[in-house]
């Protein structure tokens, strides 16, 4: 039996009954308006290279990255820009979309897909693909692929940097299969319906990062995928390992998942050294844009809650607008409370259902009750859940009420936000968004 490696304290273990079915995908409908963010990254808006009133072609370049961080944008459906539009996020981040008319024939789609062959392009070559394609981290903020295999500093931009890596020292690239969150359902799905994709794109990276080998990191639970994931690595001449990790949460969070991994290096005497961290949805898309030369035009969205009639893992165009996947879900119940995007522990609340799909979008959901974040708070009653639950080992209790009260609360750098003491919270205080603003004035006063 393959040993489990799990970060040593703290986390939560949890489902949920109206995360969708992990076991199919429906295929959303083409959206007739498309809404294009020229936000979907970490960096800077991307500047757009078409007007009102041009057609477009499926997959036409429409939006330039601008400097690091920053990344192409590309029309997923064919058609007519028809206006411009901006909105504020609930977060209060300003947002700028094209809006396409759905026209004209496809030149992609339901056509047989051109494979180009990638084994005889460098390193640099492969990078750049990834960077005119408009990769991204199909999670979090978004951080620009090629900018993360190329070893950049991205120092400033807290998530994806490989670590400890420098001149003669090893570097591996981990596939993070770790699904300690029932709403990573998506990449459940995506790596079952096409691990080979998935496969070829780790070697792909693997070959524009020139890391020494790959390796696995698969929940536990889910181990014949991780053998399955292994079987296919051995058709490409790249050394590449298995690591069975925890599926508490946060176990694919960074800080947890490579604490882990020290210790399966260690106890396999092997030498990991840097570490690179992508996800199997990214994994496709490298794939995509360097073998089959296609921008990313969909991707897999978790969409469910408790007030979906029937969640769905579904194949969506980039643009869709999120209120057109829970009408194709069956619609709602009741008059949901609580609408985001991504994680119930992380996720963003989403203001207006006109709101677009975007590549980082991995989940949608609509609940009933309004759960984290919008209950009536009370008093702490220092029951002291949030310190048993909390990775890092901090007193999220003492933490804000030092922040409340203007004391020293300087362990709060040490926060990465998991969310894990906000949850188990009964008291319903924003742990986490007064310790964040907390940190983010810290580093502002710097
Ligand atoms: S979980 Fe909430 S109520 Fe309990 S000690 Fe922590 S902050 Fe106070
Ligand atoms: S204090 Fe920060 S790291 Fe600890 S549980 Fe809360 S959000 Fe997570």
């Amino acid at each position: 039996m393959m040993k489990v490696y799990s970060f040593p304290q703290g986390g939560i273990s949890f489902g949920d009954p109206d995360s969708p079915p992990k076991d199919r995908s429906t295929v959303a409908f083409l959206p007739g308006i498309s809404v294009i963010s020229l936000i979907q990254h970490a960096g800077d808006r991307a500047e757009p290279t078409v007007s009102i009133g041009d057609y477009v072609r499926e997959g036409m370049l429409i939006g330039r990255a601008r400097g690091t961080g920053s990344a192409n944008i590309h029309a997923p459906v064919p058609g007519k820009v028809i206006r411009m539009v901006s909105w504020k996020s609930a977060g209060g981040i300003l947002n700028d979309a094209l809006v396409i008319r759905m026209e004209g024939a496809f030149e992609l789609l339901g056509k047989p897909e051109a494979v180009h062959p990638w084994e005889g392009l460098s390193a640099f070559e492969l990078r750049q693909l990834i960077a005119d394609f408009g990769i991204v981290e199909m999670e979090g903020r978004g951080l620009p692929v090629a900018e993360i295999l190329a070893g950049k500093n991205l120092q400033a931009m807290p998530g994806n940097v490989p670590s400890k890596s420098g001149a003669g020292t090893p570097l591996t690239l981990v596939i993070r299969c770790v699904f300690d969150d029932p709403w990573l359902a998506a990449d459940i799905v995506l790596c079952r319906e096409r691990i080979k994709a998935v496969v070829e794109g780790a070697v792909i990276a693997a070959r524009a990062a020139q890391v020494t080998g790959i390796l696995f990191a698969v929940t536990r639970g889910e181990q014949a995928l991780g053998k399955a994931l292994l079987a296919e690595a051995e058709s490409y001449n790249i050394s590449a390992s298995l690591a069975l990790v925890g599926s508490r949460y946060p176990q694919s969070n960074r800080r947890e998942l490579e604490m882990v991994l020290r210790v399966y290096e260690k106890g396999e005497n092997l030498s990991l050294g840097g570490m690179i961290i992508l996800g199997p949805a990214t994994l496709a898309a490298i794939h995509d844009a360097v073998k089959l030369r296609k921008p990313i035009l969909e991707r897999y969205v978790a969409v469910g809650g408790s007030a979906v009639k029937s969640p769905e893992v579904m194949k969506v165009r980039i643009g869709t607008r999120i209120g057109e996947l829970f009408a194709e879900c069956g619609g709602f119940i009741d008059k949901p409370k609580r609408i985001a995007s991504g994680s119930p522990f992380l996720g963003r609340a989403v203001a207006d259902l006109d709101e677009p799909v975007i590549k980082t979008t991995y989940a949608v959901f609509a609940r009933l009750n309004s759960h984290l974040g919008e209950r009536r708070t009370q008093n702490c009653i220092s029951c002291g859940e949030c310190r048993l639950v909390c990775p890092v080992g901090l007193d999220p209790e003492e933490l804000y009420k030092r922040i409340q009260t203007g004391g020293d609360a300087g362990g709060a750098n040490r926060c990465h936000g998991c969310g894990c003491c906000e949850v188990v919270c009964p008291s319903h205080l924003p742990l986490i968004a007064a310790i964040v603003n907390f940190t983010g004035r810290e580093k502002q006063s710097v």
